[in-house]
């Protein structure tokens, strides 16, 4: 097999399929694996995603897992290495982009790295290293009530500085403005200062481009998903159709859905509405009943035997219906306990001849490829914006779309198939 040309290490699931998304898009073929993978990969392609759970695990680890990831992307060729975190730069004080980004440079002996988690197109933009969610600053965004990581500074400068070994600076929109050529000049001149890493401005899809060819030579970038769409042109790629094209899909369509995020429940609520078949799962009778996941199988069953499909099971439910039942079972025991029957299902549906399965919510996804055992992904046509078709060819041939809380238009749900329809 031919050595790919990048390499891209992700810090989450979902994360990573909206980076594979956007290299299919920019003219590469793209296989997305979950995790370091034991086994050779399943295609001819010009760039991997090994998706990692690394965001807000201990620093040592996810720089360990980090390096293990960048050792087996070197080992398949990797020309250059593209590190993936969120596009709101999902971090605290002690990592974990700085700390990754750092032994991943010491790794590849290299000086200087770019950061920019811009990207315009889903309203990510940065203004003299100022960080902007849609109109508000990062800080004035609802990421600063994130349990995890709450992002109170919009500072991206101030912000990796704090987390990371080397010095940090910032190439500005008046350079950027200006081309890959001033960009380049302010690289090399900053290299000259000891500057290891420099976040960049960001306005506009031209702006990333221009960014993309500057970085060409650069061991190693580190960005959030935008970057992607200016790296092809340095290989000598361009757009093209056919690189998103899968295997023809088989099999019955099934929606799993355990995101309660707003706009999953819109999806819902118009899926229904279209008079399509739906099964409401209760996670107190799932606590209660052992044989209450059977009921939902049966029924999946039986919409099969009537020639029926897409059919939806969900456990999505508004915030209200959520808190209570999070005040009988407590916010993780449900969690865990949805997540759980949601890995189930997706086991059984495959097992009854689905071949086209669509799951929303983020951890929901990841529990339901990790219980399928699918552990390479070919990235196909986007759906909505961040959301890939995916094929996995084993263990069973099977079409994925995996979609986390937010993503997608309300007619996903019905949509998602039609871009399917048209490939085929
Ligand atoms: P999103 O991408 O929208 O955040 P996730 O799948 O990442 O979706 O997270 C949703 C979480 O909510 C999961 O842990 C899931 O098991 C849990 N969950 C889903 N439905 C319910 C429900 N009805 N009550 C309580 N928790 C739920």
């Amino acid at each position: 097999m031919k050595p790919i040309l990048l390499g891209c290490i992700a810090d989450d699931f979902t994360g990573a399929t909206d980076l594979a998304n956007n290299l299919v898009r920019a003219g590469m073929r793209v296989i997305q694996t979950v995790g370091v993978p034991s086994a050779d990969l399943e295609s001819e392609v010009d760039a991997v995603v090994v998706a990692l759970k690394s965001r807000t695990i201990d620093p040592e680890q996810a720089v360990e897992q980090s390096l293990g990831a960048l050792a087996w992307l070197k080992k398949i060729g990797a020309q250059q290495i593209y590190f993936k975190y969120c596009s709101t730069f999902d971090s605290t004080p002690e990592g974990n982009i700085g700390p990754v980004t750092s032994a991943l440079m010491k790794s590849l002996q290299t000086d200087f790295t770019v950061v920019t988690p811009a990207f315009p197109d889903n309203g990510r933009t940065i203004v003299k290293g100022h960080l902007f969610v849609g109109d508000v600053l990062l800080s004035d965004s609802s990421m600063r009530n994130h349990p995890l990581t709450p992002m109170t500074d919009s500072n991206l400068v101030k912000l990796m500085q704090t987390q990371f070994a080397g010095r940090v600076g910032l190439i500005d929109y008046k350079v950027v403005s200006k081309g890959h050529k001033a960009i380049k000049e302010k690289i090399a001149e900053m290299t000259k200062d000891g500057i290891s890493a420099a976040v960049v401005d960001a306005l506009s899809n031209d702006d990333l481009m221009e960014l993309g060819v500057a970085v060409k030579d650069l061991p190693l970038v580190t960005a959030g998903s935008g970057l992607a769409i200016g790296l092809a042109q340095n290989f000598g790629l361009k757009p093209n159709h056919s690189h998103a094209l899968l295997p023809n899909p088989q099999g019955h369509r099934a929606i799993l859905s355990g995101s309660c995020s707003e706009m999953t429940q819109k999806q819902v609520a118009h899926f229904k509405k279209q008079g399509n078949p739906s099964y409401a799962l209760d996670p107190l009778e799932l606590a209660q009943n052992g044989s209450y996941l059977d009921k939902a199988i049966s029924w999946a069953k039986l919409q099969f035997d009537k020639g029926a499909g897409p059919i939806l099971i969900y456990s999505t439910s508004s915030p209200e219906q959520v808190k209570s039942v999070q005040k009988v079972l407590n916010v993780q025991q449900a969690g865990e306990l949805v997540e759980k029957a949601m890995g189930e299902l997706a086991l059984a549906l495959v097992g009854m001849g689905v071949g086209q399965l669509l799951v929303a919510g983020g951890e929901t996804s990841g529990v339901c490829v990790q219980s399928l055992k699918v552990l390479q992904m070919q990235i196909g046509p986007q759906i909505d914006p961040g959301v890939p078709w995916c094929f996995s060819k084993t263990p069973s041939h099977l079409h994925l779309a995996l979609k986390s809380g937010n993503f997608g238009r309300e007619d996903f749900f019905t949509h998602a198939w039609t871009v399917l329809d048209q490939q085929s």
